[in-house]
């Protein structure tokens, strides 16, 4: 890619204000450009939706479908650059823009990312550099492959190729029968069955890599999960093995290379135990964009992972991002507008907004809400992010606000 640099507060050559694009519009769209906004860029933001978070408050906002031709050429006409929030968005679109404007990621970065066969066949290619290898797995696509798989990976975990997120398109199975009704169940589309790990701890990686081939790396988050979903993510000195962060950071940066990625990239990491009995890191999947687990950044460092987005894509310099807080993220998902909490003691039958006037009341809470019109249980609604001086701090709000939320309580 063209080492091409688009400076906040200027004039494209067409004479209007530059301006970066995103496809799509979700929460992760909206923080893109709510950060280039803070810089001086004019956004635009194509999602078909009319009430998207990020097109609510875009300069411009393309409402057509992601592969619609005429909408592509008018986000094309609107942008100097573009990029994408989420790994579905049609490979060919990105292709088509980026024949007449810079696009990073590239579409061959996003279409890696948006099939676990071809993401784990990148991470086997990458293990060779880095020492971190994807669990054992085995791709199905014909009933053959199916009867060939190894006895060796059941108990597993059928994941479709394509189109999965939050633990959606995933099938836990323990006997060939159940991998057969299974993968039936699932029309029988491409997937990967993984051999089911006993997971020590998982953590995830955010890297910044520009056109110019320079990597920076954000600290590592160690992240819980609750059905599937992010629950929380902490990130202070003490919360991953020092040993194992490094290899974390150093295999996503061999993964951005090998790929000549030019954007955010997050990747998630399973802690395991080894057969020696140490601790070991085994790669899970990508994510071509920024991704829940690094929301922290936003109130912890001084370069958060959307600003980096906007840096590598407009060409500006990627310094290394400082985490000058211990912090902890939050998710908060649409549940908490229902469930009972520190304040109510009943559960309600309509969304009513959580406590947020006591959780707010504490030091070092940040609000992030999405601007999602209703609540709905397993909704990404927002997240809050809790900085304080010093870990047992963090940890001790951290409580106050999980409680307050009627969430269930930190590990010690
Ligand atoms: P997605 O995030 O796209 O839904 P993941 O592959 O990250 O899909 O799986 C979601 C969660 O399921 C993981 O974060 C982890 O908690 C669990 N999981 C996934 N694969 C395995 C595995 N092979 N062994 C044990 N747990 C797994
Ligand atoms: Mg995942």
């Amino acid at each position: 890619m063209s080492l091409k640099t688009f400076l906040p507060g200027g004039t494209s050559p067409a004479g209007q204000p530059v301006t970066l694009g995103v496809m799509g519009g979700g929460q992760l769209g909206r923080m893109f450009v709510q950060a280039a906004q803070a810089m001086g860029y004019t956004t635009a933001v194509l999602d078909p939706d009319p009430a998207s978070p990020a097109g609510l408050i875009s300069h411009h906002h393309i409402k057509t479908p992601y592969a619609d031709e005429a909408g592509l050429a008018q986000l094309a006409q609107r942008c100097d650059a573009i990029t994408t929030e989420f790994e579905n968005v049609p490979a060919p679109a990105l292709q088509t823009l980026a024949a007449q404007r810079t696009v990073a990621p590239s579409a061959a970065c996003v279409a890696v990312a948006q099939d676990r066969v071809k993401e784990k066949a990148h991470f086997v290619d990458c293990a060779a550099l880095s020492g971190v290898s994807p669990a054992p797995h085995a791709v199905i696509t014909t009933d053959a492959s199916l009867a060939a798989v190894p006895a060796d990976l059941l108990p597993g975990i059928l994941k479709t190729a394509r189109m999965g997120y939050d633990g959606k398109g995933q099938a836990r199975v323990n006997t060939r029968e159940e991998l057969a009704a299974a993968w039936d169940a699932m029309d029988k589309v491409p997937c990967v069955l993984e051999k089911m790990l006993k997971l020590r701890a998982e953590c995830s990686v955010i890297v910044a890599r520009g056109a110019d081939g320079a990597t920076v790396s954000f600290p590592v988050q160690k992240n819980t999960h609750h059905d599937g979903i992010l629950a929380l993510t902490e990130v202070f000195e003490g919360a991953l093995d020092p040993a194992l962060a490094q290899r974390a950071q150093a295999s996503t940066v061999a993964i951005a290379n090998h790929l000549h990625y030019v954007g955010v990239l997050c990747v998630e990491y399973f802690v395991v135990e080894n057969a020696q009995g140490a601790l070991d890191l085994v790669v899970n999947e990508m994510a071509p964009r920024p991704h829940n687990s690094g929301h922290y950044t936003q109130n912890a460092c001084d370069i958060s992972q959307f600003e980096a987005q906007v840096r590598a894509l407009a060409g500006l310099p990627l310094p290394t991002p400082r985490q000058h807080s211990p912090a902890i993220m939050v998710n908060l998902l649409g549940d908490l507008w229902f469930k009972p909490n520190a304040v109510r003691t009943q559960r309600s039958e309509r969304p009513t907004s959580p406590p947020w006037a006591q959780v707010l009341a504490l030091p070092g809470t940040n609000l992030h809400l999405y601007g999602k019109l209703s609540a709905r249980p397993g909704r990404k609604m927002g997240h809050l992010n809790i900085t304080a001086p010093s870990v047992a701090q963090v940890r001790e709000t951290t409580a106050n606000v999980l409680t307050l939320l009627g969430l269930p309580a930190l590990e010690a």
